[in-house]
């Protein structure tokens, strides 16, 4: 073990590829936008729940816009939310808003999600290889569950860890060095899969690469919160040279190994 900490030890896992990760053991996932295109979803039941706001005029009365939501709204939990939207209101009138967009939300997504394009030939990837995966997410128990469903994986994940039953939520480390503890893994031994910047800002304090989903935010946003890298999807070529390079590395570790400890 010496000589990898020799060889690999000085690596600052945010700023390399997937290589400084060898031996890979997991990879943790973020849900929302990451495995599956549902920011449009949130978007459209919150401006409608907006638009039929009790007191009539949230945003002076004009619809909030993609750009707004991406840039206030994407990636932050329920809690923060009520904060950011309703900052004058009781807590728990605030609360059941968001629950009632949630409900919205449900309705939408068991009509029309669908996994982000090529997750399921990375699944294959993953279940060949024996790797621990969770999903990290900030949404409540009932979303998590239906999307994972909507996309074939309930049988994947081994742990699925909510922020909201974590002491604090991202962007802080504390969802996913949770799922770490779960899985018995070392954040020297996994990556993450993030698509907003609290969510790339969570696993990069947890110690790991994190590869940043464009689909909706901006890929300078999440190079500037530290991704190592960022894909358009699971098929983006970058994601599978990325990989490949991983797996070199192992080899080449691997035989290093056997060198120096011929067994
Ligand atoms: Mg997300």
């Amino acid at each position: 073990m010496n000589i990898l900490k020799i060889k690999f030890g000085f690596y600052d896992c945010s700023k390399c590829s997937l290589a400084c990760v060898t031996p890979l053991k997991a990879i943790l996932f973020d849900i929302d936008g990451t495995l599956c295109d549902s920011d449009p979803l949130h978007y459209y039941a919150l401006r409608d729940m907006l638009k039929e706001f009790p007191t009539g005029r949230f945003n002076g009365g004009v619809p909030i816009t993609e750009e707004f939501f991406s840039k206030n709204i994407s990636g932050k939990h329920n809690e923060e939310l009520c904060r950011v939207l309703l900052p004058d209101w009781d807590i728990q009138r605030a609360r059941k808003f968001m629950e009632d967009k949630e409900d919205m939300f449900r309705r939408l997504a068991s009509e029309q999600i669908e996994p982000v394009k090529g997750l399921h030939k990375l699944q294959k990837w993953i279940e060949e290889r024996g790797l621990k995966r969770a999903a990290v997410t900030s949404a409540p128990r009932p979303n998590a569950e239906l999307l994972i469903s909507m996309i074939g994986l309930s049988d994947f994940f081994e742990i699925l860890v909510l922020g909201n039953e974590c002491e604090r939520q991202k962007p802080f480390p504390d969802p996913y060095l949770k799922a770490l503890q779960a899985l018995e893994v070392s954040d020297k031994h996994a990556f993450v899969f993030e698509d907003s910047v609290s969510g790339v800002k969570a696993g990069v304090a947890a110690g790991m690469p994190v590869v940043g989903m464009g689909l909706r935010n901006p890929e300078k946003s999440l190079s500037e919160a530290e991704a190592s890298f960022v894909i358009k999807d699971f098929d983006d070529p970058k994601l599978w040279t990325a990989l490949k390079e991983l797996e070199n590395k192992e080899g080449i570790t691997t035989a290093t190994f056997e060198a120096i400890w011929p067994v």
